[in-house]
């Protein structure tokens, strides 16, 4: 990877798994928990590095998150994959829109055509409603691209059967609803200093690593710091969970902020 960009700035605008944490109704313990690192938004990231602000992902949550971060500006939006918990805020780009202009979205040719399909009024050409926000499209293959000067490599893998993209930018590396990758797409992240990597909770699951399987991963890409994320309330409180982890492994919450 290239070129000196200066300081990364990270900050977890979600880590929570589809449904977020409180789920509506439950009344399971970690649902009901009163310490703040127990509360999930759907998962997200916010990049930040000179004056340039990306997300990656824009769930349902992403109004409440764009608020909560003071985001007043964003140079894109870069996708991992279709499934609601990380498109449905689509809409609420308009305040970006409404001062910037079209709104640059990056992602994989299939996602692209379920985001056509759900917000078929932000992709319309002619006859839109005055309201409705435009994108500007950059198609993502399994190929390095450019946000502004930073070079950014895509790590392909599988959630269950559906083709996923994690991202590398130099050091840093942010992988989610990942279950399987194969050897050449882990070779690729080689030497990151900081990766993130989803855990949904203890039990095996068929589309998302569990517990196990992320510090299994981990110990393959063996970088400085890991944090997890896309947790689920069966993974347990914050607090007891961070006490089994590894010395160089962490559970990621909402509102962290890490620098690489
Ligand atoms: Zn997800």
């Amino acid at each position: 990877m290239s070129k000196n960009y200066g300081i990364l700035k990270i900050t977890f605008l979600g880590t929570g798994t589809s449904q977020g944490i409180p789920i509506i109704g439950s009344d399971h313990p970690v649902c009901l928990s009163e310490n703040p690192k127990d509360k999930r938004l759907r998962v997200s990231v916010l990049i930040e590095w000179e004056d340039y602000a990306y997300v990656i992902d824009c769930g349902p949550d992403f109004r409440q998150q764009m608020l909560r971060a003071n985001c007043k500006r964003i140079d894109g939006i870069i996708f991992t994959h279709e499934h609601s918990d990380h498109v449905l805020g689509l809409d609420d780009i308009r305040p970006f829109y409404f001062r910037q202009g079209d709104i640059s979205i990056f992602a994989h040719k299939r996602v692209l055509k379920s985001l056509k399909k759900r917000f078929d009024y932000i992709f319309k050409k002619e006859n839109k409603y005055p309201g409705a926000p435009s994108v500007h499209i950059n198609r993502l293959k399994n190929a390095s691209f450019k946000l502004k000067d930073l070079d950014v490599l895509p790590v392909n893998g599988l959630h269950d059967k559906l083709q996923v993209f994690g991202y590398r930018f130099n050091h840093f590396a942010y992988l989610t609803d990942m279950k399987s990758l194969k050897n050449k797409e882990v070779k690729k992240l080689k030497g990151v200093k900081v990766l993130v990597i989803n855990a949904l909770r203890l039990e095996p699951h068929r589309s998302h690593f569990n517990l196990k399987e992320a510090l299994e991963f981990i110990s393959v890409v063996n970088p400085e710091r890991a944090y997890l994320t896309h947790i689920s309330h069966l993974l347990g409180f914050h607090e007891e969970v961070e006490k089994t982890l590894p010395e160089n492994v962490f559970l990621a919450y909402d509102n962290l902020q890490i620098t690489i």
